[in-house]
């Protein structure tokens, strides 16, 4: 029996691995962390039955504790509680599905003591992948990547050397909006965006996705994950979401990995890595399909996009200034409180409000994306 710690259970990628746990019935769950869902997060501790849990408010942690007292499971809360969920002895594997820049810390924890991470929270690594990759070969400790593009570029690699990549090409769907003209952009709203043709993903992924901040940051995340500069990766708009990512090496040959869209795929690839086991699902039917197409990005009207290539040129906390900005002007867009097409300004004029620090501490991080929140809430 393998031991795991799920950061962020109760999320999209977190039902989706306790499903790959549950289609396997050879992995124990150790440890789970959730925001606030404690309706399911006690469903799912009945079913899987961690020792720990972690709910993030003490006053819905004890809520919790009082609906399962009948259990022994520990519940606790807060950033300890999360780095406790992080750390549980025995685990092996700890697998990052919380959203947004509060998994740093937990799995910074993670690789200190040694567990294999199962990354699925890239604003982890868009932030601190300067601090968290060079941990994690100090440690010895695998990075496997969950989120879809880097998983394909990751089993294409195997058995190849990196040296010899000439380019990364990461595939985009290009989101809801694809074609559309600034004019038609105006009037998204977010229920508009909330609808992605081909993935059905947490809220903040899913606007991300239509801005195509989301490649953006996967850009930043590949550049870490697989040692490549800016240059060497590129975007390629593929709107049918089955050609996962591609990779060009050396002598011109291009290898691509290919699939119906299934995030269960790269999860249970990361968990069981290097074993590949069979997974309940549709086949891709190429016939049926008939065709994939491919197409440059818009970097004009997605502007999310350009900004990141910037972020990741300039490097220091500024990959940080154009995360947490995206953070919070993702969530006002949700809230109803701006315009759609505020997302990317707000990122570039943080980007451009914002000084400059070379290789940042985790402090240092953290202190930017509050400096980055200040600034927006003074301004906007
Ligand atoms: P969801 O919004 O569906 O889930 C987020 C999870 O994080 C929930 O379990 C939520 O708990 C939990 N969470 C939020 N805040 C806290 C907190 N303070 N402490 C502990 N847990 C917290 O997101 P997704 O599953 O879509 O995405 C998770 C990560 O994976 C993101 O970084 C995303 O970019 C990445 N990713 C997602 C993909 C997808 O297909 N969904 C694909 C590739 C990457 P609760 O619900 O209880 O509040
Ligand atoms: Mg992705």
């Amino acid at each position: 029996m393998r031991k795991i710690a799920i950061l962020g259970s109760t999320g999209s990628i977190g039902t989706q691995t306790l499903e790959v746990v549950r289609a396997n019935q050879d992995i124990q769950v150790a440890a789970l962390a959730a925001g606030s869902n404690i309706v399911l997060l006690e469903k799912q501790i009945r079913e899987f039955q961690p020792k720990l849990v972690c709910v993030w408010q003490e006053e819905q942690a004890a809520k919790l504790r009082g609906k399962i007292k009948d259990l022994s499971v520990q519940v606790v809360s807060g950033m300890e509680g999360l780095i406790q969920t992080a750390v549980v002895p025995q685990t092996e594997l700890v697998v990052t599905a919380v959203v947004g820049m509060i998994g740093i810390r937990p799995t910074i924890a993670a690789i200190e003591e040694g567990k294999k991470i199962a990354l699925a929270n890239k604003e982890t690594l868009v932030t601190a992948g300067h601090l968290i990759m060079p941990l994690a070969q100090k440690k010895q400790v695998s990075i496997l990547p969950v989120d879809s593009e880097h998983s394909a570029v990751f089993q294409v690699l195997q058995g190849e050397n990196k040296k010899e990549i000439s380019r990364i090409l990461l595939t985009a769907s290009g989101g809801p909006f694809r074609g559309w003209t600034r004019e038609e952009m105006e009037k998204i709203r977010p229920e508009d965006a909330l609808k992605h043709p081909n993935w059905t993903m947490g809220k903040k992924i899913t606007i991300d996705s239509a801005t195509m901040v989301n490649k953006g940051l996967e850009v930043i995340e590949a550049k870490w994950l697989f040692g490549v500069d800016a240059g060497q990766i590129e975007v390629v708009v593929q709107p049918q979401s089955v050609i996962h990512s591609m990779v060009e090496f050396l002598d011109g040959g291009i290898l691509a990995q290919l699939g119906t869209p299934d995030m269960k795929l790269p999860i249970q690839y990361a968990l069981y890595y290097p074993q590949r086991r069979h997974l309940e699902g549709k086949r891709l039917d190429f016939a049926e399909l008939g065709k994939i197409t491919f197409e440059a990005p818009d970097l004009t009207n997605f502007r999310g996009l350009a900004l990141a290539y910037q972020a990741l040129e300039r490097g220091g906390n500024i990959p940080t200034v154009l995360n947490a900005a995206n953070e919070l002007a993702v969530r006002r867009f949700l809230e109803g409180s701006i315009r759609f097409l505020e997302i990317p300004e707000i990122i570039e004029a943080s980007m451009q409000a914002i000084s400059y620090r070379d290789c940042p501490s985790v402090e240092q991080i953290l202190e930017t994306e509050q400096e980055t929140y200040e600034w927006i809430e003074s301004r906007w």
